[in-house]
């Protein structure tokens, strides 16, 4: 059976959307998602990195209920991922105290998965047991050897970035594998 490892954080987890409407309470700002159109966050708005992952840290603390899904019935579309004969693995490197609440909101949207990896050291996703990885991060591809295989999550910092599989929403993995 073939392992399909998914990213948590903007690839089931719109987690952005709640991330900006922080940031533009703490900075006073009024930015849209479709305006990061970078990875380094930092680079294009006035916030440093620590203060980047601690907006993150918490909103999965206090706001993850408000959370939404990148796009509707997630949970029926990882179920039909699992039926076609996939082993769905959640992989998402994040901090020690969001874990509780990843879980809660893995539950609450009914996230089909097999099993739940939480990765909190720098070892690279490319390293972990996968057969696809789909992620929308381009660092967690490049490193991909054949036979693996990286899809990219298309979100606007990734735009820029050449990779040969893309898909704008998870239902299209269906006619890719
Ligand atoms: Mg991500």
């Amino acid at each position: 059976m073939k392992t399909l490892a998914i990213d948590l954080d903007s690839v089931l987890a719109d987690t952005m959307l709640i991330w900006i409407q922080e940031y533009n309470i703490r900075k006073k700002a009024d930015i849209l998602k479709s305006d990061i159109v970078s990875w380094d966050i930092s680079q294009v708005f006035d916030i440093t990195v620590e203060e980047i992952s601690q907006i993150f840290t918490d909103i999965w603390q206090r706001h993850w209920r408000n959370i939404p899904p990148t796009e509707p019935n997630i949970g029926m579309t990882t179920k039909k991922l699992h039926e076609k004969g996939f082993r769905i693995s959640i992989l998402t490197k994040r901090f020690r105290p969001s874990v509780v609440n990843v879980a809660k909101w893995l539950d609450l949207y009914e996230v089909y998965s097999d099993d739940l990896l939480f990765i909190y050291d720098d070892r690279p996703k490319a390293e972990y047991p996968f057969d696809i990885l789909v992620d929308d991060a381009p660092v967690n591809l490049v490193s991909i050897k054949q036979p693996k295989l990286g899809i990219l999550y298309s979100q606007p910092w990734n735009m820029d970035f050449v990779w040969a599989t893309r898909i704008d929403k998870l239902s299209q993995l269906d006619r890719l594998i």
